[in-house]
């Protein structure tokens, strides 16, 4: 019998926390910057995004998906894009640190 247990899991069961999203019908012109938006625009425009993810019942599923999957762009799990990046680079840095200090060579 073939062992399936390494196979991906059903997308839909993946995905099914984007369902409850509380962005789910919402303008995406919120959670994602229109082309060249800076300074206070963009800030203004974040945290519109980041209070509606406050309230958000998969805030915990859609932050580790944005930091697993390092989305590039948006505000996702009430973290911009900005955040997400230094948090994925401070992982990067730690493993890096922890690769060398265990190196064999
Ligand atoms: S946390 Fe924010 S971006 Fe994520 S699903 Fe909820 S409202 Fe949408």
């Amino acid at each position: 019998m073939t062992c399936t247990t390494r196979l991906p899991k059903p997308v839909t069961e993946v995905w099914d926390w984007q369902m409850e999203g509380l962005c789910r019908g919402q303008n995406s012109a919120v959670f994602f910057h229109p082309d060249n938006e800076r300074g206070y625009a963009r800030a203004a425009r974040e945290e519109k995004a980041k209070a509606i993810c406050g309230h958000c019942p998969v805030l915990q599923q859609c932050r580790a998906h944005a930091l697993e999957a390092q989305e590039p762009y948006g505000v996702w799990g009430g973290m911009g894009e900005d955040e997400r990046r230094q948090i994925v680079s401070a992982a990067r840095r730690r493993v890096r640190a922890y690769s060398s200090s265990t190196s064999l060579s």
